[in-house]
């Protein structure tokens, strides 16, 4: 038993020595894989450490040459920014330095000539500059218009050139209204025109004198005065006098013409009250020329109420008024020298029919439309000479012969309004000396041009005299006075 246990005794005790062994050897290669696995990684930080530290050590020095080359490269910045300083200068006005730089995109830089823009207006608001509005009429071209503005020559096809490329040249027509400002010294430096109502075309002088082309937004808002003119003398003088436009006292005198004479009729002590309309830029400058919208003519015996609606004159209940066709329509006080009808020829002896007046005056004397009316013939017509025909409402024509030359863009098809001049007196065709030879024909005959000849008047009907009739009632105040005939009594101007 003992034996048996010591033998277990000893063979447990070898067991535990081989295992002892084999863990120590065990324990000993670990010990050497571990001594080598820290060798290798003393290896690897000694081998390595080098290339992780050169790049630290390698910064620094780049640092200091970049550091050096600022320094260095310092006074080339100031000298470049100083440049870009000078470029900046050339351009125009509002640019300033901080806005002068490449990465900028084309807008922010449109948006700073827009400002450029209203800034030549402001400065011609405050008499820096010199804001003139022109209106495009027949006949007129850009370029006739910048020749006008004494814009020279070389200049001239620049800006159609800088135009073009935003505007269509053949879309510029009559009504169409150009702002053009001027220095002191009469250079051209902008211009504008508005093709839209809220949109409009600037053409504008860079410092290096080039053009620069660009549109601007904005409205033009319409803007109302009223004038009232009291009789002192003469209505000319008078109105002249209260501030009334030159082309509006024509106007008040074309809307009475066969109605009224302001030259006869007017006395001390009647009114005129006038509604003008003009038009002002967001810049605050006026544009184009003012229009009477509203005139009324008091006098001891009459109170008159128009309203210009389109154009045309009505009265508040929407209708025109009578006009007469004029018995002579030219510039200068004529001579009868022939008059309407049968006569006998002074030299052949027999009767002729003469169908028309004719009118003595010198040569060139301006030849006006009898009546509102469109050109119907315009040209040679055998012993009439040089001849116009107008077409008017009512069944009337009017024929004016003898011409020495016509209005330059008068048309077959051309409208025009009563007293407008169409032509000029000459001694074309069959004739003896300067005249004109008037003829008015009714209905397809000629009758007698100092007879009376009236176009009736016409009359707004359904919704056009609901629209007129609203828009009189925002224009004047007594509208509805005027509308019910309900006028304040005149108080007739005592003798004494
Ligand atoms: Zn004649």
């Amino acid at each position: 038993m003992t034996k048996l246990l010591l033998n277990k005794i000893q063979q447990l005790s070898e067991r535990l020595k081989a295992s002892q062994t084999v863990m120590r050897e065990r324990l000993s290669t670990i010990n050497k894989q571990f001594v080598l696995i820290v060798f290798l990684l003393v290896l690897l930080c000694t081998l390595t450490l080098p290339f992780v530290l050169t790049p630290v050590n390698k910064e620094e020095p780049e640092i200091e040459i970049s550091l050096e080359d600022e320094i260095e490269i310092i006074p080339d910045d100031q000298s470049s920014s100083v440049q870009e300083e000078t470029a900046v200068i050339e351009v125009p006005d509002l640019t300033g330095p901080e806005q002068v730089h490449e990465d900028l995109g084309d807008e922010p830089v449109e948006a700073q000539q827009e400002l450029s823009f209203d800034e030549l207006e402001k400065r011609a608001l405050l008499g820096e500059l010199k804001a003139t509005s022109r209106t495009m009429v027949k006949g007129d071209s850009l370029l006739s218009l910048l020749s006008e503005q004494n814009v020279p020559a070389n200049e001239r096809m620049e800006i159609v050139e800088a135009l073009e490329l935003v505007l269509d040249l053949k879309s510029l027509r009559p009504g169409l209204t150009f702002l053009f400002i001027h220095d002191l010294d009469g250079r051209l430096m902008g211009l504008s025109v508005r093709q839209k109502e809220n949109e409009s075309l600037a053409v504008m002088r860079e410092k290096d004198d080039s053009w620069v082309t660009f549109s601007q937004t904005g409205k033009v808002e319409t803007k109302q005065e009223h004038f009232q003119v009291v009789i002192e003398r003469t209505f000319s003088g008078s109105a002249q006098k209260a501030g009334v436009p030159s082309n509006v006292i024509n106007q008040i005198t074309g809307a009475f013409d066969g109605e009224f004479d302001f030259s006869t009729d007017i006395k001390p002590g009647d009114t005129i009250d006038v509604i003008l309309e003009g038009k002002v830029t967001q810049g605050g400058l006026e544009i184009g020329t003012k229009q009477a919208v509203y005139i009324g003519l008091k006098t001891s015996k009459m109170n008159i109420h128009k309203y210009a609606y389109n154009g045309t004159f009505y009265d508040a209940r929407g209708r025109t008024s009578e006009k007469v066709i004029m018995k002579r329509p030219l510039k200068a006080r004529p001579r009868l020298s022939s008059p309407y009808g049968k006569r006998r020829h002074p030299v052949l002896q027999y009767e002729i029919f003469h169908k028309g007046v004719d009118l003595a005056v010198p040569k060139n004397t301006p030849v006006v439309a009898a009546a509102d009316g469109t050109v119907e013939i315009i040209g040679r017509k055998g012993s009439y000479g040089k001849y116009i025909r107008l077409g008017h409402k009512g069944g009337y024509q009017t024929a004016y012969a003898h011409l020495n030359g016509y209005r330059q863009d008068l048309k077959v098809g051309s409208k025009v309004k009563r007293g407008e001049v169409i032509a000029y007196v000459g001694s074309t065709g069959r004739s003896t000396g300067p005249h004109l030879h008037f003829e008015v024909i009714k209905n397809g005959n000629v009758v007698n041009p100092f007879g009376n000849n009236k176009i009736s008047s016409t009359q707004l009907t359904g919704f056009e005299l609901e629209k007129f009739q609203s828009w009189a009632e925002s224009i004047h105040p007594d509208f509805k006075l005027h509308l019910a005939g309900k006028i304040p009594p005149v108080q007739p101007v005592k003798p004494f």
